[in-house]
């Protein structure tokens, strides 16, 4: 992932439709953050093995009826800022407009790869008419029918032509961490200690984007492969689009990492901001660490560190086998300890247990406690085995798997984590007919 694909144009031409085609109104992973509803907005799609995400700008221009044109410049220049590819969106029924001719203009001096799709072409006999939209500069252009999804292929055959490929075989094996967290809780300055150290350790990595720019970190023994996200990034002017592409900055950053380093502000504590992006890494089943940074602001003693840690934890409940650091990004405190705790969250996310070793630890256990009859019916758990998904996920197989209550899944899952050690990592429990 990494890809970032912006659909461009004035209102009503069909950027929404589009998107919608081209994400299959793929169902949202993630609950809404900041209200910015993701299904809406921003999506992922798949086309010849390639996956990117996509930005529908329309969508986000409120009152897309009545838009200034100073609105519509803004968004364009913004999108651009941050998206490395263009869909730029006409409409072939209503020819070009002026505010067509206003968005193209800045889509020319942008050096931007673009791609022109002549939408509402529904039939064939239409497409003779779109032969002025070469005026707009473009060169070729794609005629497509957001509705009826004619020339949409070809659309998206050129766009994955030109993206980078998927299974880059180096960036694949390392382990990737990302650093989230709300506007400044102290990344930037998280990440500039760790690299101010030994700057000549971070390399670029060649075909990454603009959107998910990969670093690889091979200082301190470490080796991983950052992900950077919105603190590094330049600093929109206008407060909504900074949220809104923070969000999906973040979003995306989640997506693409294997740990999330979530970022807290010691001198605020645990914000609803914060608990939406703990929400969207445990729903991704990413693993997690959080760090609560400013830790030399706060005023000590020896019970701080415990109700900092219980405060935390009561609102990541029932999920609390979570490490929790506290540091200091400008006094340096911990930061090592953070990525090495982050290192073995990943090794943790990535553990395997083998059945005969599962079964041979959970069945005593579970022979011991059974789940609870229900309904007068006894419920019998014959052997467990770990599902061979990218994060720890386990089926029980049982005769009524529709009866065991929530609390004995609670139950075994905490088993599985006093046995194994899944620290930082949510694990997925499923009961089967067996
Ligand atoms: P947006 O404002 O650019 O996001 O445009 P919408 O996606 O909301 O579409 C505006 C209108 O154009 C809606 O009534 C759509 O049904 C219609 N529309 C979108 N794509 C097509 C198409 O390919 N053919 C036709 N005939 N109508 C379309
Ligand atoms: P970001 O938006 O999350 O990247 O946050 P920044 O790294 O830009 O930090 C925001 C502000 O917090 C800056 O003024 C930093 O100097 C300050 N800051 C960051 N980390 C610490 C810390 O550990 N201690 C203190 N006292 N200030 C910090």
């Amino acid at each position: 992932m990494g890809n970032l694909v912006a659909v461009i144009g004035r209102p009503n031409v069909g950027k929404s439709t589009l998107f919608n085609r081209i994400t299959q109104s793929r169902k949202a992973i993630v609950d809404p953050v900041s209200g910015v509803t993701r299904d809406r907005h921003y999506g992922t799609a798949d086309w010849n093995g390639k996956s990117f995400n996509i930005v529908d700008t329309g969508g986000y221009i409120s009152g897309s009826d009545d838009v200034f044109e100073e609105q519509i410049r803004r968004q364009v220049k913004i999108a651009l800022g941050e998206c490395d590819k263009v869909i730029f969106v006409v409409d072939g029924t209503a020819g070009i407009t002026d505010l067509d001719e206003m968005v193209a203009r800045i889509l020319r001096k942008s050096n931007r790869k673009i791609y022109l799709a002549v939408n509402k072409t529904d039939t064939p006999d239409k497409a003779l008419y779109t032969a002025e939209f070469y005026s707009l500069g473009f060169g070729d252009f794609f005629p497509i029918s957001a509705i009826n999804g004619s020339g949409t292929g070809e659309l998206l055959d050129a766009l994955v032509m030109d993206m980078p490929n998927d299974d880059d075989s180096e960036k694949e094996k390392l382990p990737k961490i990302t650093i989230v967290g709300r506007p400044n809780v102290g990344k930037s300055s998280f990440l500039n200690a760790l690299m101010g150290e030994d700057r000549h350790v971070v390399t670029p990595i060649a075909g990454t984007t603009r959107d998910a720019i990969h670093t690889r970190f091979t200082s301190f023994g470490f080796d991983f492969l950052l992900v950077d996200t919105a603190g590094l990034r330049k600093k929109s002017k206008v407060k909504e689009d900074l949220e809104f592409y923070s969000v999906m900055r973040t979003i995306s950053a989640i997506e693409d990492s294997d740990v999330c380093i979530l970022m807290i502000d010691a001198t605020e504590g645990f914000e609803s901001q914060d608990m939406n992006i703990f929400s969207l890494i445990q729903k991704n089943h990413k693993g997690l660490v959080v760090l609560v940074n400013k830790w030399d602001l706060v005023e000590k003693d020896q019970h701080t560190v415990d109700v900092f840690k219980d405060a935390i934890l009561k609102r990541t409940s029932p999920f609390k086998d979570i490490p929790i650091l506290f540091v200091s990004a400008i006094t340096k405190q911990r930061l090592l300890k953070a990525l090495e705790t982050a290192m073995e969250v990943y090794k943790n996310r990535s553990l395997r247990i083998p059945a005969r070793k599962l079964n041979d630890y959970i069945l005593p256990i579970i022979e011991k406690q059974p789940p609870p009859s229900m309904k007068g019916k006894y419920i019998q758990i014959k052997f467990a085995t770990q599902l061979p998904t990218y994060y720890p996920s386990f089926a029980f197989f049982c005769n009524l798997p529709q009866y065991v209550k929530e609390s004995y899944q609670r139950f075994l899952e905490n088993k599985l984590r006093e046995g194994f050690g899944f620290t930082g990592v949510p694990i997925e429990i499923y009961f089967r007919k067996k």
